[in-house]
């Protein structure tokens, strides 16, 4: 008998034994079925085969129907999905169908595009069969009546078709197999067949002799060179961190590697953190590298995602640039990995299934026996880390590329000065003067919206949310009080809702008001504001960055979505108006966080020929690591940081998991926490540390009181020990209602 283990696309922790049906004998690894799951039925997948199960034969269901025909992943692809789905603890079956195109996650066929003519399952009689022995079937009319119909049609009957005919017809059938009767076939489907109801796709094509593509270009450095060769040199896994300035041609890097991949015939799959930056990228691929390409981010239609997603499982796309989700793409040549910014925090998947792509694509490496690449101007501590342990291997580039130079930093103490919405008077000067010398000028704000704050003068009301504890922000553009936190909105007040005054004043800056008054200003100078508000629709973003690359627009304004990545050659002037916040933050991450946001904003100067300055104003003009950073550079900056997380025996020189709860009742997250809390204690949770509960730093967000307890070891193998012990006590609990907890492996943040 054959037995499958199906993960099944539902909240549960376990994988299932169903019984394989003889007409779904050849059902596979990798395929969907549909089986009866409690009282109802669900899609789920196959995810190993086996001779016996632990479950009495007489307990065990059956597989209703397999929904494919062929594997939709292969078995690596699965062993990736299975791993990372045993690492975050989420369900197996919910990692595997969050992996797949959505309309994949129902139970319907796949479409798969044909590499061969369409064929069907089926049946048909064995020649030495029911003539022998006649008067066998006299008492089983129906198995006769199967029998007839099949011998009637030697070449064999189509399992559709002979549902058509004689109905649920599968116990007949399989009692006619296990006589010997009858057996299982591929028939090829008639064309124009009613059965046939599938798309046909060309067929697979033989992977396009890739090469380089017809733009011209640069002859590699020779570190540049260096670290292609290192890359080339990999036999089997290694992870390679590609750590360069920022415009030290990294990209560049990608680009010959990719080549010489494909030129091998394998593919190639590029991780970048945000939708942003794949319009730029996909374009510089596009000029470079001749060969199939496909892009996957959610900014996609489903149809569209799910048709980019079988090229490339079906090994058509050759090239994959895709946002984090795309770690999990179904890839059968996969010979290379690259993921660019790794430091980048939105390669961590913040709720639902929590895993970090950058880990899982150096896991898929090594699954597949392929070098992966990190690139970052600003690397990860925990990356940094791995290469000063020698499990990476540290690959610098430490000049610009083509003999741009490095930009200069002023730093501008802003406590003694007044300021213009935000702008000190010497950083207005030099805007005036790189203006008029015909380059651009970038300013950096990491707040949208007019003002974070609304307020009355007279009695001292301020815009809290109703449902979180933050402000809302003023957005005036669209006349609403909008909160970041949870996407509440009201419409702009014009009196004071507790005292009726006409008195309201916004107070500081966003994006939105910086933008007033420097159309004030500097009249007549075009103005890109760029920001998640001001790039609302499909294309704004790849048209304002398009247009601000050609010199369009002599003054640039955004959050971090123009900071990262993008070069913009015209640009010799980097204005931060504010960072102030990193340098005091309540997560141990916010230096890290807020040096590799300076690092990467001040790299948009001067990319070109023409040098850049970049003006930093500050309230903090003596703090220790800024000047650090400033004077010597990330590197100098990370060292420090890491010894200091060596000192307080922080990641990455520990180890964390963060167990998360909120309610809408206040004080339930808490004390359901204090309860883990006590669990955690009896486990005998040694060597592993136990901090908190706290509650968040915003505790009420969304209407729902939040709080964490956060467990930390110096070794992996115990912490991850206790959380498996852990984890179904909590589940096996009840009388929580309306609370809701998770955990996070590996946070990034703390609430
Ligand atoms: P990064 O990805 O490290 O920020 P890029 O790859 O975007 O850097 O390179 C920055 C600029 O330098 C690009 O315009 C690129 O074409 C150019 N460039 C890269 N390598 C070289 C080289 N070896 N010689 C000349 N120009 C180069
Ligand atoms: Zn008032
Ligand atoms: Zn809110």
């Amino acid at each position: 008998m054959a037995i499958v283990q199906v993960a099944v696309a539902a909240p549960v922790a376990e994988i299932f034994d169903y019984r394989l049906p003889l007409e779904n004998a050849d059902c596979a690894l990798g395929q969907r079925v549909l089986v009866p799951f409690g009282r109802s039925r669900r899609v789920g997948m196959i995810v190993a085969r086996q001779e016996r199960s632990q479950i009495a034969p007489e307990r065990l269901k059956s597989i209703e129907r397999c929904l494919d025909r062929e594997p939709l992943l292969g078995a690596d692809d699965l062993a990736l999905i299975r791993w990372a789905a045993d690492y975050y603890r989420c369900p197996p079956g919910e990692a595997i169908f969050s992996a797949l195109p959505a309309r994949l996650r129902r139970p319907v066929p796949s479409y798969p595009e044909a590499s061969h003519a369409v064929q069907l399952k089926g049946w048909r009689p064995r020649t030495a069969g029911a003539a022998a022995q006649p008067g066998l079937l006299s008492r089983a009319p129906r198995q006769a009546a199967a029998l007839a119909l099949l011998q009637a049609r030697p070449e064999g009957l189509a399992d559709a078709e002979l549902r058509a005919q004689l109905g649920d017809c599968r116990a007949i059938l399989k009692a006619l197999a296990e006589k010997g009767l009858i057996e299982r076939c591929l028939l090829s489907a008639p064309s124009g067949s009613a059965l046939l109801d599938v798309p046909q796709d060309r067929p697979h094509a033989a992977p396009r002799a890739a090469s380089l593509g017809p733009e011209p270009s640069p002859t590699p450095n020779e570190e540049q060179q260096a670290a292609i060769a290192a890359v080339h040199g990999a036999s089997g896994f290694q992870c390679f961190l590609l750590n360069g300035v920022t415009g030290s041609g990294k990209t560049e890097v990608y680009i010959r590697l990719i080549g010489a991949a494909l030129e091998r015939g394998r593919q190639v799959l590029v991780l970048v953190p945000e939708i942003g930056l794949t319009p730029q990228l996909a374009e510089r691929f596009a000029q470079r590298l001749d060969t199939e390409r496909v892009v996957l981010h959610s900014g996609l239609a489903e149809g569209e995602r799910e048709r980019a997603w079988q090229r490339a499982a079906r090994g058509n796309a050759r090239l994959i640039l895709g946002t984090r989700s795309a770690i999990f793409t179904p890839l059968p040549d996969l010979g290379l990995l690259i993921v660019d910014e790794e430091h980048d925090v939105s390669l961590k998947q913040q709720d639902g299934f929590r895993y970090s792509a950058r880990d899982l694509a150096v896991r898929r490496a090594q699954i597949r026996h392929c070098p992966v690449l990190l690139g970052s101007a600003t690397p990860s501590l925990e990356t940094l880390r791995n290469a000063e342990r020698g499990r990476y291997r540290h690959l610098r580039l430490h000049q610009r590329a083509g003999g741009a130079k490095p930009p200069r930093f002023l730093v501008v103490d802003v406590r003694s000065q007044p300021l213009v919405t935000g702008l000190s008077h010497a950083l207005l000067t030099r805007m005036m003067a790189v203006i008029e010398a015909g380059h651009q000028v970038l300013l950096f704000l990491n707040r949208r919206g007019f003002a974070p704050v609304l307020t009355c003068h007279d009695c001292g009301w301020i815009s809290a949310c109703r449902h979180c504890d933050a402000r809302m922000t003023l957005h005036r553009d669209r006349g609403l009080l909008i909160c970041h936190h949870c996407g509440d909105q009201r419409a702009l007040p014009v009196h004071c809702p507790e005292c009726e005054s006409p008195d309201l004043r916004p107070l500081g800056q966003g994006t939105e008001r910086v933008e007033e008054s420097l159309r004030q200003r500097f009249p007549g100078i075009p103005l890109a504001r760029i920001d998640r508000d001001s790039t609302r629709r499909k294309g704004d973003l790849e048209r304002l960055l398009g247009a601000a690359r050609d010199g369009a627009y002599p003054l640039l304004l955004g959050t971090q979505m123009l900071a990262k990545g993008h070069h913009l050659p015209g640009v010799t002037l980097v204005g931060i108006l504010d960072l102030d916040q990193g340098l005091y933050g309540s997560d141990f991450r916010a230096t890290e966080r807020m040096a590799q946001l300076l690092i990467q904003v001040a790299g948009r100067a001067g990319r070109a020929e023409q040098p850049g300055t970049v003006m930093l104003q500050t309230r903090h003009p003596d703090h220790p690591l800024l000047i650090r950073l400033l004077s010597q550079g990330y590197g100098a900056f990370a060292a420090a940081a890491l010894a200091e997380r060596a000192e307080a025996a922080l990641p990455p020189f520990s180890f964390q998991a963060l167990l998360r709860a909120d309610s809408r009742v206040e004080q339930q997250a808490l004390d359901f926490l204090r309860q883990a809390r006590a669990q955690v204690l009896g486990l005998a949770p040694e060597p592993v540390e136990v901090w908190g509960p706290a509650p968040a730093s915003m505790e009420r967000r969304a209407g729902r009181f939040r709080a964490q307890l956060l467990l930390q070891s110096h070794q992996r193998g115990p912490l991850h020990a206790l959380i498996d012990r852990l984890l179904p006590v909590l589940r096996a609990q009840s009388g929580h209602r309306g609370l809701r907890w998770s955990i996070d492996i590996d946070p990034q943040d703390s609430l």
